[in-house]
């Protein structure tokens, strides 16, 4: 049984502890509602009174927070996690941020005396739930084994992306294809409908073609072929559209610093503000269909 402080108990982190507990460990969590510490006690955690006191005997620490700048605060401000944890502690970061924010906050932990690995997740509430989340990670190769054991917790499918940063440049890069393969399949069943194509027809052709993708066949933006997919549900998330525009907006920041072309990445993150701004934002991304139909 290892000691797991856990910071950020939310929609993800929540379950995320839930697992660590049912896995043997005691998990010692801070979140700043009430609510979710109350359901970490339900859990079978503890609840502290502060990040600082959820970490200061801990040998691992996991943050699902939800940006950046909540990590970098909560790591680096005056009696953050850097200076409340034991020397050599592990810590897990598995909120989505930047790049950049990732390979400073792990540069400022490694300086500290503590091991750190960056390690988004993708999978969603359901993942997180079920313990089948599948884990991109950044960091050294030391760090990264240590951190295995309590991801397998968590997670199915565990991958060392490479160093520092490189879990969030993995998720960041997934999810631009997912954003633009979203529009693109939603443009092609809108065209379809105005040409007189039937959706299902469309669907059983693509799915056995060249435009076959995981938006086509199993995330299905309109309803009928994918009885799982949220069109069939009104687009109830999933995944939502707010969520999409966030890691849109971070590739395109990644891709501003590194100099890369992403000029679909750029209208995808485009369309979805769009989308988000006329009131879509808990909608599910797939809902995009929607706007491009003028529906
Ligand atoms: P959430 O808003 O439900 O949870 C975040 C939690 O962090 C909240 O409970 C909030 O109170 C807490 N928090 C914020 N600042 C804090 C602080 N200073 N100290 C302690 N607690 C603090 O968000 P979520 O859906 O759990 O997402 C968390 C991260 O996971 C995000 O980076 C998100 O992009 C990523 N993610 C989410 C999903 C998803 O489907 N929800 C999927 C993949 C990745």
């Amino acid at each position: 049984m290892a000691r797991i402080g856990f910071v950020g108990l939310g929609n993800m982190g929540g379950p995320m502890a839930a697992n660590l507990v049912k896995g043997g460990h005691a998990v010692t969590g801070f979140d700043l509602s009430d609510a979710a510490l109350a359901r970490l006690e339900e859990a079978g955690g503890a609840r502290a009174g502060s990040a600082a006191a959820a970490v200061n005997d801990a040998e691992v620490v996991v943050t699902m927070l939800p940006e950046g700048r909540h990590v970098e605060a909560v790591y680096l401000a005056d009696g953050g996690l850097a200076d409340a944890a034991p020397a050599g502690t592990l810590f897990i970061d598995s909120s989505t941020i930047e790049v950049a924010t990732a390979r400073r906050v792990i540069a400022a932990m490694e300086a500290r005396g503590h091991a750190m690995v960056d390690a988004p997740v993708s999978g969603g509430t359901g993942g997180a739930t079920a313990g089948t989340l599948t884990f991109m990670v950044g960091g050294a190769e030391a760090a990264f084994e240590r951190a295995r054991p309590v991801l397998e917790l968590m997670g199915r499918t565990i991958v060392h992306a490479g160093g520092p940063g490189n879990g969030q440049a993995a998720k960041i890069c997934n999810n631009m294809v997912l954003g633009i393969s979203m529009i693109a399949v939603s443009e092609a069943f809108v065209l379809a409908e105005k040409l007189g194509l039937d959706a299902q027809k469309l669907f059983d052709i693509a799915s056995k073609s060249s435009g076959q993708c995981w938006s086509l066949t199993t995330y299905c933006p309109v309803p009928g072929p994918v009885p799982t997919s949220p069109a069939n549900r009104d687009y109830a998330p999933g995944f939502t559209a707010a969520m999409m525009l966030k890691d849109l907006k971070l590739a395109q920041d990644a891709a501003g610093t590194a100099g890369a072309a992403t000029p679909l990445g750029a209208e995808a993150a485009q369309l979805y503000r769009l989308f988000v701004q006329s009131g879509n934002a808990s909608l599910d991304f797939s809902g995009i269909v929607r706007m491009l139909r003028g529906s």
